[in-house]
């Protein structure tokens, strides 16, 4: 369905004055995000482009585009900051890709809620926040440059999912306000499950103008690396922590041996064969931390006081989810990942039964969280050493066949990955409403084929 280039043309010229990035290298930059963590997306994805970028500033420009774009037939693709990890916005069919990190203002905060605009950085939005005594309940660890819009539309959660569970939980989410691409858009404000229905729908199903999010308390973050000599005291320790109702706790990632070693910029505090959490806990709750950390011997090898993360901008936040996966890969670029759940109370066995089933092929990475349920659980991002496509494909099967959730990261089809099945009849019906003419992001939702 790419539209031809003369359409494109048109397109420019009918609107001169919007910001547009017409240079072939810059438009390939920004149709990429870090599928490379796949070796199957990379090859799938392999030339995959836009046919140009455009930058808009106002709600006035995104709807002009879109007018345009469903007027000409031309596809739309939304980038946020390009942080996605499934090829979510590299255009399938070329087109508009809509940067909308140029529509990025923070517009109102008030205690437990704040909304802003949908390119914001999470980072700035925190920094906001904050200045009221809150913050964002969870956090990817790409929180410094990824996009409000990005997590909402791309994302899961990450640090503080702990206390929160995933960002789709009921409550955390509390509206969106999102337009269609027809020739007369139309823009709506959807609350509650009805903004839910375009989460984690990679700009398939309307272009998200502003996002509301409840918030959290914001506390000092203080964080520590603890060493352990046994995997299994390690998982039992980072299991009672998540589950110590008093020690107010923002992160607690856990790397079996040999992951710690992948982690070279924090080499000094980690000793070879070690197993190591790694923690973001509140400064007035350290000392009971430390008491459980005791409890299991761990040792503390590393301690940085909030003020101290606030100042030097270092956190291990960028050492935990998917940035553990990024750092093995700088190591060793043929590692690559999955995405798993595990059954709360069944987890630690499960996370046990993982290591005895695979070794040395399948590394653990575990990240304690409360589950969509309320549970504490945890959830992790084992570190896989490819061979081939078909042992990957072998591996997922084998947790699946072990009760093990798989949420694929090596498919750039929405129904593959994390949703796990069909869509529900609201997310495609929504779809019609908000892009009839199927111009968002077309290919990646199985539900809505795209005319060959
Ligand atoms: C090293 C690394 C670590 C990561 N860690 C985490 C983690 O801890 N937790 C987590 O959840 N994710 C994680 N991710 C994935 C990703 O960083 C996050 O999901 C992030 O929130 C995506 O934001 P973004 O602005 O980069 O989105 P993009 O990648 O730009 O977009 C993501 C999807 O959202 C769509 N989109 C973006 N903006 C809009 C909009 N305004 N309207 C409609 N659709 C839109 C895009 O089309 C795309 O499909 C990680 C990725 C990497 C590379």
């Amino acid at each position: 369905m790419n539209a031809p280039a003369s359409n494109i043309e048109q397109l420019h010229l009918e609107l001169p004055d919007l910001d547009w990035i017409t240079e072939p290298n810059k438009v390939a930059r920004l149709s990429q995000d870090f599928s490379w963590f796949s070796p199957v997306l990379k090859r799938t994805l392999a030339g995959k482009q836009g046919d140009i970028v455009c930058k808009p500033r106002t709600e006035d420009e995104i709807r002009r585009v879109a007018a345009a774009c469903a007027r000409r037939n031309i596809p739309l693709t939304v980038r946020g900051s390009g942080t996605g990890n499934y090829g979510q916005s590299t255009p399938l069919h070329g087109g508009v890709i809509l940067d909308m990190s140029g529509y990025n203002a923070f517009l109102w905060a008030r205690p437990g809620a704040a909304r802003a605009q949908a390119g914001i950085r999470l980072g700035d939005f925190d920094t906001q926040a904050r200045t009221m005594g809150w913050e964002l309940r969870a956090i990817p660890s790409t929180y410094k440059t990824a996009s409000l819009g990005g997590l909402f539309s791309g994302g899961f959660g990450g640090a503080g999912s702990i206390n929160y569970g995933p960002i789709g939980a009921t409550g955390n989410i509390l509206a969106v306000r999102a337009m269609s691409v027809e020739a007369e858009p139309q823009v709506v404000e959807l609350r509650g499950p009805d903004a839910l229905l375009m989460h984690h729908l990679w700009g398939t199903n309307g272009l998200v103008l502003e996002v509301e999010m409840a918030l959290a308390p914001a506390h000092p973050w203080m964080e520590m690396i603890v060493t352990f000599d046994d995997f299994d005291r390690a998982l039992e320790f980072g299991n009672v922590l998540a589950h110590s109702p008093g020690v107010v706790k923002k992160d607690i990632c856990l790397l079996a041996d040999p992951v710690p070693a992948y982690l070279t910029t924090l080499a000094e505090h980690l000793t070879p064969g070690c197993h190591a959490a790694l923690l973001i806990v509140a400064e007035f709750s350290e000392d009971a931390a430390l008491q459980v950390i005791e409890r299991f011997g761990g040792r503390v090898t590393y301690r940085a006081s909030a003020e101290q993360v606030t100042a030097t901008r270092r956190t291990l936040l960028e050492y935990m989810w998917n940035h553990t996966t990024l750092n093995a890969l700088k190591v060793d670029k043929t590692l690559t990942y999955l995405q798993t759940t595990f059954t709360p109370g069944k987890h630690l066995d499960q996370v046990r039964l993982v290591r005895q089933l695979f070794g040395d092929e399948v590394l653990m990475h575990v990240e304690f969280l409360r589950s969509m349920d309320g549970f504490t659980t945890c959830t992790s991002l084992p570190i896989v050493r490819f061979s081939t496509e078909e042992r990957l494909r072998e591996i997922i099967r084998i947790f699946r066949d072990n009760g093990i959730r798989v949420n694929d990261p090596h498919t750039y089809i929405i129904e593959e990955g994390k949703a796990g099945g069909d869509l529900p009849q609201a997310v495609v019906d929504l779809k019609r409403k908000l892009d009839p003419h199927g111009l968002l992001n077309p290919g990646k939702m199985r539900a809505w084929a795209v005319p060959g």
